[in-house]
């Protein structure tokens, strides 16, 4: 029994050498700067560690959702440049300003609210400058983009730093989508030029476009999912020298042989069919492990079925397979045991997702362990 499975019920092991590791492989590849994309608590992994990695690995900026994740990154002492992407509610302006963020505005109104806030407090407030090509999420309207740049430009208070947009397609095979963004983004760009400066940050890429379409790095790329070494989708994959970070795991906290008939867990949905041995392990829905049938998990390296209802903060596992099964053995939940592997995107078919809701999604109570630190 390893440390971890003596004393944790279940937990994440986050190897930061695999996150330092994918940075290189897209700085190597690239040639351009990189942000690495630590929102959702870095998709699972824990904001900072992450940083501190991709940081070492050569990423120059970090991107973030929520004004609350960037607090937190400033707090962990990490000075490094950090794009909000999101939605900044009205009166966080001053407090993103206090944490020196790099903001995104799409709205005449946005860019009216900060110079006067950045006027308020005699300092500069540093804008990228989002354009919808064709995602319908957030941007301004192409045709809205140049009296938006000339705006920011004017003010006394505000810093045009970047423009970018963001793909809706470019995780499919097929590329047409993403060439008529592509085609919109760079008109846009044009009409710019007045505005850009050589150090002027131009971003589109996502993981899938940075693997997928040298044409659209620019300058910078958003690196997310691939730095988890996660796959961007089914139809690009990672070069083989991506490796996945995360682990998920947990002990077998009890066995029992049963004769056939018994109901096992809530509503017993499944019932002993022969004697069968059954273990429990202590990961339930309530850390993210959800509540759908066809689980699997990893017992001295094979695979064991999950059986009956997955309860809060427990399940069962069928052992028939694994007669060498003890209480107190290491359960893998996600990653590797012995010679086999389950992976995110394993679980995330299971369960009719993608691997970023499957990490993303992984609770609060589960502690990260960091490997190569
Ligand atoms: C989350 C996010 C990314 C990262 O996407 P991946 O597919 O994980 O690489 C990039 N840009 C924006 C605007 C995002 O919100």
């Amino acid at each position: 029994m390893n440390d971890y499975a003596a004393s944790l019920s279940s937990w994440v092991e986050v190897d930061l050498e695999a996150i330092r590791n994918n940075v290189r492989w897209i700085k190597e590849n690239s040639s351009v700067q990189v942000m690495a994309v630590v929102k959702a608590d870095a998709y699972g992994h824990g904001a900072i560690p992450v940083s501190h990695a991709a940081i070492q690995a050569g990423a120059s900026w970090l991107g973030v959702a929520r004004i609350e994740e960037a607090l937190e990154l400033r707090k962990g002492g990490i000075s490094t440049p950090i794009v909000l992407f999101g939605y900044l509610p009205p009166h966080k302006l001053v407090p993103a300003l206090q944490l020196d963020l790099s903001l995104t505005v799409w709205r005449e109104d946005q860019i009216n609210a900060l110079e006067n806030a950045a006027k308020e407090r005699n300092c500069s407030a540093r804008l990228h400058l989002k354009i919808d090509s064709g995602m319908g999420r957030i941007g301004a309207q192409p045709e809205e983009v140049t009296a938006l740049a000339r705006k920011i430009h004017h003010s006394r208070h505000l810093v045009f730093e970047g423009v970018f947009t963001h793909f809706a397609c470019a995780d499919k095979r097929d590329h047409q989508t993403t060439d008529r963004q592509m085609d919109i983004f760079c008109r846009c760009l044009e009409e710019l030029s007045p505005y850009l400066r050589p150090d002027t940050v131009i971003h589109s890429s996502n993981s899938a476009a940075v693997l997928s379409r040298k044409d659209s790095l620019f300058n910078l790329v958003r690196l997310g999912i691939a730095m988890y070494g996660l796959q961007p989708s089914e139809e690009w994959m990672l070069p083989s020298a991506f490796r996945p970070a995360l682990s998920w795991k947990t002990v077998l906290s009890h066995i029992k042989t049963l004769p056939p008939g018994r109901g096992i867990s809530y509503g017993h949905r499944y019932i002993t069919q022969k004697t069968e041995r059954i273990g429990t392990i202590p990961v339930g829905y309530a850390d993210g492990y959800r509540r759908w049938n066809g689980n699997i998990v990893l017992v001295k390296g094979s695979i064991a079925p999950i059986v009956g209802r997955v309860c809060m903060d427990q399940c069962m596992v069928q052992l028939d397979d694994v007669p060498q099964a003890s209480c107190g053995d290491e359960v893998v939940l996600i990653g590797e045991q012995g010679r086999q592997r389950i992976r995110a995107e394993d679980i995330a078919n299971i369960w009719g997702t993608i691997n970023y809701e499957v990490v993303c999604g992984i609770g609060k109570r589960v502690p990260r362990i960091y490997l190569n630190e």
